[in-house]
């Protein structure tokens, strides 16, 4: 979602160094854009304060002498470190009474940027009216050495399915949409790979048990750079609305997006290669994690042959 900022900041400041503060999970996506110069980890947890960590890191910043921050959350915990750090220009959004914190304040206007990719990228200035699409970078090197790490054919060229959804079961299509799925592409003996996390592992067994062997699972077994190598050569992908929908999307990969709870208004694919299935039902988007109504028709009706079609669009 942040990429493009850092694109039209390299393309207004070619030479520039651009520094990035994120969590320690995200450092393996971070090293696949060429325009991160280096990761500065991020200690704290959602919502931990931890005034002392928080000086430290501001001691930290200010001895590398940054000339200008972006601070994308909204919180005014986030904004606190380049304050304290006193890095000099201090770019975000208003919002929780940040007035001192930044000192570059812009005003959001939800309507014109409904998409948070380009509310992200018109803080770089002079704006532009096109937000560029985010690339990610996977060499064929790099995929190679994926697959012999983790034991898997090199030849094939698989369909990917990415399962899991951490925000919950209302952006999670049905365990038994997925076998069915996996069992009519499989027909052709084509390979079905289901990526993920850990957290995805029991969803990508089931799959496998509901489609009768007919999918691979993965997840839980790769690195986060292993499943960007993994996706970077597949032939297509199936994903909840989730980061690896987001990665298969910056791989430029063939990739059918489904989307339950959440709009792809908002947060949709940046790729041209993206078919995005949604039902937009009257009660979606409800951003829930789990459906209010009980029912999950926003994914329940939404069938395995109807994916199967935008696959072969
Ligand atoms: S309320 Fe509608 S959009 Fe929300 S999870 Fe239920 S079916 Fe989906």
């Amino acid at each position: 979602m942040m990429q493009p900022l850092l694109m039209r900041l390299r393309a207004q400041h070619p030479d520039c160094e651009i520094h990035v503060l994120a969590p320690a999970w995200s450092t393996p996506l971070l090293a696949r854009m060429p325009e991160v110069t280096a990761v500065i980890e991020n200690p704290f947890a959602h919502g931990e304060f931890n005034w002392a960590g928080r000086k430290a890191l501001s001691r930290r910043l200010a001895s590398a002498d940054f000339s200008h921050a972006y601070v994308l959350p909204n919180s005014w915990k986030s904004a606190l470190v380049p304050y304290l750090a006193g890095i000099p220009r201090r770019t975000g959004y208003s919002g929780e009474t940040r007035y001192v914190l930044l000192n570059d304040r812009r005003t959001l206007d939800k309507t014109a940027l409904p998409r948070l990719v380009d509310r992200y990228a018109a803080l770089a200035e002079p704006a532009t009216n096109t937000t560029p699409e985010p690339r990610l970078h996977s060499t064929p090197e790099q995929q190679l050495a994926a697959r012999t790490a983790l034991g898997l054919p090199l030849a094939v060229a698989p369909v990917v399915f990415c399962p899991g959804a951490e925000y919950g079961p209302a952006k999670r299509w049905p365990v038994r949409h997925f076998a069915a799925l996996a069992r009519k592409v499989g027909a052709d003996r084509t390979a079905v790979w289901i990526v993920g996390s850990a957290k995805d592992q029991e969803v990508g067994d089931e799959i496998v048990r509901l489609a009768d062997g007919a999918a691979l699972n993965l997840c839980g077994r790769t690195s986060l750079e292993q499943a960007i190598d993994l996706i970077a050569s597949a032939r297509a992908i199936v994903s909840n609305d989730s980061g690896l929908m987001h990665v298969a999307a910056a791989l430029d990969r063939p990739l059918v997006a489904l989307y339950g709870s959440s709009s792809p208004g908002y947060t949709p694919p940046l790729s041209a290669r993206a078919t995005i299935l949604s039902l937009g039902l009257e009660c979606s988007p409800c951003f829930k994690r789990e459906c209010p109504l009980g029912h999950l028709r926003c994914l329940e009706d939404l069938t395995p042959e109807r994916v199967l079609a935008a696959m072969q669009d």
